[in-house]
């Protein structure tokens, strides 16, 4: 075993041997744990060093202090000022990471201590910008979840995969259809820790797959008081096949989507079993780690000699699932021939089962034809199950009861959290000023008491929230020409075209974001079914209306592409292009502008497909009104006066429900919501839309907070 492994970049050695200047030097252990990038003043520390140098880095903190030049981090250094908000920084990160009492009003089950956590499993992780291990809304949920786990103090550990390549980089083509650009993470750029032996040895895992042995070493991400452990197959002892083991997030065929779950699964309890931790608590979320109860069964077979029954119930006293999917295509799902492929003897040398029978393990009713499906098999080994919110739970009861073919649809044991979004995150650093002025210095410790908000909201001055609102807009204007100029030089489009980028988007008039996965169920087509009455809109000379987009098409979803080319075609024509603009390469700095701006958070899936959504949740804690569909999360939060709704609670799922939510969308648009922004009062104030976006943040912050979301599964599943 070679003992350092190195990745083949270039920058290795500057990385660890650059000096800061003394005033500056705490950065360095700063930029080690993503605290900084929800701390306040944390991200506008290392921006305010050399932003445009931050930009290019990705809002990467670790590059930004390697590439940086000494000129510009001498001046920072004798700047008085940024230096005692570097003090501060750290100070108050000190005091974080030290502070060992959990939450006060949490109801922590006594069996999950520090050395008996919560384990927390995910295919995905979207902790920050500059760790693009994700690919969509899993991910960044999952990277919310340790941040309150961690900002609550829940002793909680998380195992995902470091994907080499991640997820892919969009870019559109001159005729518009849309390119995957994968880039290789290096890890001597990233804040990840190699793990290392008692002896100073990389710690490796090994699992037999396909009739080999594949090792992967282990990186260690802080996530505040949380650590993020990563599995990574990139090493030289493996074939160049098993090396790609973890290569993609969600790229690949069906054979290597599962041998990442078996590593996932079964390399993430081992991995927990050379750390010497032994959890309490396995949280599977979603099913792709769901081969981690047969790897447990394999454990209590071995140390306790017990049957695979036996086993098997010991594990479900410990394992709690989170289904996130609402339709039954979505659950991943594996052909028995090609389990077999991939496991090989281990059932039956590990578990004493035949492959039938394990095989039946993933089946909904056991029928030879099935399909092993990764969902079966969570809900079967885990003590708990639950969608992502009440219509999901509902839903996913449905979905599932032929597994429990004696019990009523309604009595199916599968229940409901619903998501939240981590407020530190997601909202705009003015705003938080605003908050801790109005609501308390304390907001985020109170951010689950609704009464607080009640009442801060209450005190707020129209005139002060709308000020805050328009600087906000501001900024997003600005991002958005400065986006779109880069775009329209790098295609090489006309001058006039890019020079036009300067003075698109007016900060005044009404502005929409969409921003999401380009997936049929989310009906981007929906809004550009009427594409002569939208232009009219538009461009109408009193109240007209402007569209923000941005999202990514599954690299084989052809049919998403084409609606994707449909778009980017109509909003370059000339009568919308100043008032329209797609945001290459969705990702999350992106989606944090986006809702940190937007007048209007629109939202129009099929209903009931969307098991949560949690954008609009970003949106509603920035001041922004939702106007969707009502489904997931926002049929819990909708109340009439916070928000708009779009369609009804039928569930047709059909051309003609389209048709119907197209009309809806149309019509509340121009009749509701244009209606209100510009209805404004001889001060130029839309006091109706200023009160509305208030109860919007009284009723939907406390709610759909990840706090919330996280505290609930401490007292309720964990
Ligand atoms: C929040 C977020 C999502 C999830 O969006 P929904 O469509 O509302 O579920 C996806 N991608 C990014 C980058 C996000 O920040």
């Amino acid at each position: 075993m070679t003992p350092d492994i190195k990745t083949d970049s270039q920058t290795g050695a500057s990385m660890t041997g650059r000096e800061l200047p003394p005033t500056l030097a705490p950065l360095r252990e700063l930029s080690w744990n993503y605290w900084w990038s929800w701390a306040p003043d944390g991200a506008e520390i290392f921006r305010d060093l050399d932003s445009n140098l931050w930009q290019q880095c990705e809002q990467n903190p670790r590059l930004l202090l390697t590439q940086i030049s000494d000129l510009r981090l001498t001046q920072m250094a004798a700047d008085p000022s940024f230096a005692e908000r570097v003090q501060k920084l750290h100070e108050r990160f000190v005091a974080y990471t030290s502070e060992t009492r959990p939450w006060p009003k949490l109801q922590l089950s006594p069996r999950i201590t520090k050395q008996n956590p919560v384990a927390y499993f995910c295919a995905e992780f979207g902790v920050h910008n500059s760790l693009p291990l994700y690919s969509g809304g899993l991910g960044i949920l999952a990277g919310d979840h340790l941040k309150s786990a961690s900002d609550l103090n829940v002793p909680l550990v998380a195992i995902g995969l470091f994907y080499r390549f991640g997820y892919f980089r969009q870019r559109l083509r001159r005729d518009d259809w849309q390119e995957e650009q994968y880039r290789e993470n290096h890890s001597d750029e990233l804040a990840v820790h190699e793990v290392k032996d008692a002896d100073g040895q990389s710690l490796v895992v090994e699992v037999i797959m396909r009739d080999r042995k594949v090792v992967a070493r282990v990186w260690r991400v802080d996530v505040g008081r949380v650590q993020l452990y990563l599995l990574d197959t990139n090493v030289p002892e493996n074939e160049v096949t098993d090396r790609l083991v973890t290569g993609h997030l969600y790229g690949g065929d069906r054979e290597t989507r599962l041998v990442q779950e078996m590593m996932l699964g079964i390399g993430g309890i081992r991995l927990l079993e050379k750390l010497g931790i032994e959890p309490a608590v396995f949280h599977l979320n979603e099913g792709h780690s769901a081969f981690l109860t047969l790897k447990l069964a394999h454990q209590s077979m071995q140390r306790e000699g017990l049957s695979f029954v036996e086993a098997a119930n010991r594990v479900r006293e410990r394992c709690v699932f989170t289904t996130h999917t609402p339709v039954a295509a979505g659950h991943d799902e594996f052909e028995a021939a090609l389990v077999e492929k991939c496991f090989g003897d281990w059932p039956q040398q590990a578990l004493s089962l035949s492959m039938e029978e394990f095989v039946k393990l993933g089946r909904v009713n056991g029928d030879s034809q099935e399909w092993f499906g990764l969902t079966p098999l969570a809900l079967r080994m885990c003590r708990s199950s639950n969608g992502v919110s009440k219509k999901h739970g509902e839903v996913s009861r449905e979905l599932w009861r032929q597994m429990w073919p004696n019990v009523p649809a309604d009595k199916v044991p599968i229940t409901s959290i619903t998501n939240g979004v981590h407020p530190q995150t997601w909202v705009a650093p003015l705003l938080r000023r605003v908050y801790e002025e109005t609501v308390g210095e304390d907001w985020v410790e109170r951010s689950r008491d609704a009464s607080v908000w009640a009442y801060g909201i209450e005190n707020l001055s129209d005139e002060e929230l709308w000020k805050a609102h328009q600087l906000l807009k501001q900024r997003l204007v600005a991002f958005i020409r400065d986006h779109s100029f880069d775009a329209r030089l790098a295609r090489g489009e006309s001058e006039a075209h890019i020079e036009a980028a300067r003075t698109m988007f007016d900060p005044k008039i009404l502005t929409i974001g969409f921003a999401r996965r380009v997936a049929g169920y989310k009906r981007w087509d929906l809004l550009l079914s009427d594409t002569d009455l939208l232009t009219k809109l538009i461009n109408d000379s009193q109240r007209p209306v402007q569209f923000v987009f941005a999202g990514k098409a599954h690299p084989q979803d052809q049919g998403a592409k084409q609606v994707l080319q449909k778009l980017l075609d109509w909003q370059r024509d000339p009568s919308v292009r100043q008032r329209v603009s797609f945001i290459e390469d969705y990702d999350q700095e992106i989606a944090r502008q986006l809702v940190q701006g937007v007048d209007v958070w629109m939202n129009v899936p099929r209903r009931p497909m969307e098991a949560s959504g949690t954008s609009g949740e970003k949106v509603a804690i920035n001041g922004g009104l939702n106007f969707s569909v009502l489904d997931g999360w926002w049929l819990e939060g909708y109340d009439s006066d916070n928000g708009f709704a779009i369609g009804d609670f039928s569930e047709l799922g059909d051309d003609e429900a389209d048709l119907r939510d197209a009309e809806s969308t149309y019509r509340v648009l121009a009749e509701e919501v244009i209606q209100r922004f510009y209805d404004r009062d001889e001060e130029g104030m839309p006091r109706l839309w200023i009160a509305m976006m208030k109860r919007s943040v009284q009723t939907l912050v406390p709610r759909f907070s990840s706090d919330r979301m996280v505290a609930e599964y401490v007292e309720r599943i964990y």
